[in-house]
């Protein structure tokens, strides 16, 4: 089995923007599990690139079917799941796996994994500055940064969990050790990386 790297946040931690960074710099090295989710698409998002997007009906018959290797219901009513079929999919390019879960789900892979995955927290400076990056990224209700916030809280006590922790304040230092406890990884995996550069 090749190595599946998990990384987990509290939504508007940077988790994003450190990955998409991470992997403009190595493109044929990772595939990023695409998860299904029914909650709607943002402007610019894009079907079957940033998630399958899915009516509320077609979620649940996926997750009764037992195509999910894990699914939460992340905020209320909106559910979020990781599809069995993108590990053979990725795989079969011969890239390493990237999940972006939510940090429970990011605990349940991992336990499912063990040592075929490695985790990743990307941690916020603190929930006063999530609340204002969640504010400046200008996606959300207010109503959903609520939420949001809320469940920071719970998330940010699950950080332990993982197998690394990195800081995201300086955004570039952030990348950096990102990217520094990955290639570490992959030379322990044995997994040869490339970069485009
Ligand atoms: P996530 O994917 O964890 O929800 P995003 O990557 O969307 O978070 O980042 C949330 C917002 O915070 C974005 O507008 C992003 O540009 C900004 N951001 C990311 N990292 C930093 C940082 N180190 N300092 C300040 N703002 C940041
Ligand atoms: P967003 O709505 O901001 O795209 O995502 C909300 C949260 O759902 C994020 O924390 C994201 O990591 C998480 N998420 C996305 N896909 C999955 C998935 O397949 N499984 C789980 N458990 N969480 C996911």
């Amino acid at each position: 089995m090749k190595g599946v790297l998990i990384f987990s946040a509290p939504s508007g931690s940077g988790k994003t923007t450190i990955l998409k960074r991470i992997f403009d710099k190595y493109p044929r090295m990772f595939g990023f599990s695409i998860s299904a989710t029914n909650r709607p698409a943002r402007p610019g998002e894009e079907d079957g690139k940033d998630y399958y997007f899915l009516s509320d009906e077609l979620m649940k018959e996926k997750i009764d079917r037992g195509d999910f290797l894990e699914w939460e219901e992340v905020y209320q009513g909106r559910y979020y799941g990781t599809l069995r079929s993108e590990l053979d999919r990725i795989w079969s390019e011969g890239k390493v796996v990237v999940f972006d879960v939510d940090v429970k789900g990011g605990v349940n892979i991992k336990r499912m994994l063990k040592d075929n995955a490695f985790s990743i927290f990307i941690m916020p400076p603190g929930v006063e500055e999530l609340e204002n990056r969640l504010r400046l990224r200008g996606t959300e209700t207010e109503e959903s940064i609520k939420e949001r916030i809320s469940r920071a809280r719970m998330e940010l006590s699950m950080a332990c969990n993982f197998d690394k922790v990195i800081l995201n304040d300086d955004l570039q230092e952030a990348v950096k050790t990102v990217e520094e406890t990955i290639l570490q990884q992959m030379e322990k995996w044995n997994v040869k990386f490339e970069t485009n550069l």
